[in-house]
């Protein structure tokens, strides 16, 4: 570093801290080090190796993130009023537990939100989504499961077969005439990367992949940071930043305070650093930014935190077949897709052979408006199946054999629509503040996604299923939670600006899924990981002056 700023960072403990190791976290971390600062990523999940990895969603333990109940998984899910989010929480974030699809968003999602016309989005991202699925590993899906077929075959009957797409996924498939399985050296980075071992078709992305197929971010973006000096926390979660010697815009440094987050005993740490990346997913940022900013840490943080977080508008719907002729397990988790009209998105999605907790939430699908009337249509729909064929209705509601007999299907639509997240004493636990949802529901009630569903189920003899919080609680499930500190030109209408540097503070950035500031209608890591090089890449090198 040339300047006083760099002369002081050397007495730090680390030029940069990166707060998570998902996506936005892995990419900053790389970039970063390879300009040759001194980085640290403090990871709240545990490392994962394949053979760690649980076999099933019914183990629990090693599937679900709940620490302080002894669950110590990578797969999170947060209730809230409005929405149900799933999210990871792991050394590589979302990409242990994440499908592994990977899609560019159509253009006009740079003309929407508060970063339309900050920069040429159009002309500058495509260089950076190019960097990003090389890096990830990103092919077309060459494993077409049964349940990829069916969806073709809904998709003709419906008149929207041409829409019918191959994912494009990070998974290393075998080569034509290779065997599935097969151990190959580094086949991404020149031989820098690790050995890894082609895909079988399990069906198991969402649980990490326990053949090594699955191009997760400890085996490309985080592994060669580490390898080039990137120092790695894990199990250690952020509680506090600060900036360092009563400089209120942090031009002298942040301290950066964590504890233990698996253990019984906190074991409280204090580190120096010359500035911070916040990439602990839009969920884990907004949170901790609320935090500080109301504990008086960064209290200059903009006051649109929370507002403006998008769901992606989606629906978890889908068919089950007891006893059908294929196994629907079969594949990668999203092999395919279809548009059912210009705005509405449907994937295949699945989950492995013997996989069949996700049964729980699901039942036999049912219209009608949301409320009582909904809920007392299910019951009078569900009475009357039993009673018309009860070994059949049985069949269909018992966990064994779900993911051998079901297609779920991802819906996602491209439509405006928010919710606001604010810190506040709920109701119901007035003891201490914690995020809580505002803002107009959001529909559970997609009438297209519905009658495709519906379709689908004639077309194998099944029957239509939806999520049980759905029809009970009117209450959607998402994946894709994004937004919440948006991209924009000033603190009165986002968090960041388009180098996604927080307004108010120096050398305080966040790469994640929070920055985004328009539904993509697709899923949103690649996009996560595009934005994350793009700002990385407006970072000078060491020798310079920090931002
Ligand atoms: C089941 C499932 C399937 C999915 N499939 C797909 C898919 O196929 N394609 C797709 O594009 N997206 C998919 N997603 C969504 C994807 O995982 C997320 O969009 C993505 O991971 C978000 O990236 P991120 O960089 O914002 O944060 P993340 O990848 O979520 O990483 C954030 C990390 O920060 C850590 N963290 C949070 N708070 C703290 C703290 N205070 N201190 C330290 N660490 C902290 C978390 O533990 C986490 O590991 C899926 C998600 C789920 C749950």
């Amino acid at each position: 570093m040339g300047n006083g700023m760099a002369e002081r960072t050397r007495s730090l403990d680390f030029d940069f801290i990166v707060i998570g190791s998902g996506f936005g976290g892995s990419v900053s971390a790389l970039r970063l080090v390879e300009k040759g600062y001194r980085v640290a990523v403090i990871e709240m999940g545990r490392r994962w190796s394949p053979s760690d990895l649980p076999n099933s969603n019914w183990a629990f333990r090693r599937w679900i993130w709940r620490p302080k109940l002894g669950l110590r998984g990578f797969f999170n899910l947060r209730f809230f009023r409005h929405v149900t989010i799933f999210h990871g929480c792991a050394v590589g974030g979302g990409s242990i537990t994440y499908a592994g699809t990977l899609l560019v968003p159509p253009n006009k999602v740079w003309e929407s939100g508060s970063w339309a016309g900050l920069t040429d989005w159009k002309s500058e991202m495509p260089q950076h989504y190019a960097t990003a699925s090389r890096m990830l590993g990103v092919v077309e899906n060459q494993i077409l499961g049964p349940a990829d077929l069916l969806l073709k075959q809904a998709a003709e009957a419906i008149g929207v077969g041409h829409t019918f797409y191959r994912t494009h996924v990070a998974i290393l498939e075998p080569r034509e005439g290779e065997a599935p399985g097969t151990q190959v050296p580094d086949p991404f980075f020149s031989g820098e990367g690790p050995e890894r071992s082609t895909c079988t078709a399990c069906g198991g992305c969402m649980l990490g992949c326990r053949h090594g197929a699955k191009n997760t971010l400890d085996l490309n973006y985080l592994y060669l940071a580490e390898k080039r000096g990137a120092q790695l926390l894990a199990e250690t979660k952020v509680v506090d930043v600060k900036p360092l010697g009563g400089i209120a815009d942090g031009s002298d440094g942040y301290e950066v305070h964590t504890v233990n987050s698996t253990g019984w005993r906190r074991r409280p740490r204090r580190f120096t650093t010359g500035g911070v990346v916040f990439s602990a997913s839009a969920l884990g940022t907004m949170e901790l930014l609320f935090k500080l900013k109301e504990k008086g840490s960064l209290p200059a943080i903009s006051n649109q935190v929370g507002k403006r977080v998008r769901t992606n508008s989606e629906s978890l719907i889908g068919a089950r077949t007891p006893g059908w002729r294929d196994d629907l397990s079969r594949g990668v988790a999203i092999g395919s897709g279809v548009y059912i009209d210009e705005h509405t998105h449907i994937e295949a999605v699945r989950y492995p052979r013997g996989s069949d907790s996700m049964s729980l939430l699901s039942t036999v699908l049912t219209t009608g408006r949301p409320g009582l009337s909904r809920i007392a249509l299910w019951l009078r729909g569900l009475l009357g199946t039993l009673l018309r064929s009860p070994i059949r209705t049985l069949r269909l509601l018992r966990p064994f054999g779900f993911a051998q007999e079901t297609v779920i299907l991802l819906c996602m639509q491209a439509l405006d629509g928010h919710i606001e997240m604010r810190w506040k004493r709920p109701w119901f636990w007035p003891f201490h503040q914690r995020l809580v949802s505002r803002g107009d529901k959001i529909p559970t009630f997609i009438p297209q996604a519905n009658e495709f569903a519906q379709k689908f189920a004639q077309l194998t003899g099944g029957t239509a299923m939806s999520m049980l919080p759905e029809i009970l609680f009117d209450i959607p499930g998402t994946a894709h939670c994004i937004g919440g500190c948006p991209i924009a030109d000033g603190p009165e209408r986002g968090v960041v600006d388009s180098r996604h540097r927080v307004f108010g503070y120096r050398n305080l950035y966040i790469c994640d899924g929070s920055v985004i500031a328009a539904n993509l209608g697709v899923n949103p890591s690649l996009t996560i990981t595009a934005l994350a090089e793009r700002a990385m890449s407006y970072i000078p090198a060491s020798s310079c002056a920090l931002g």
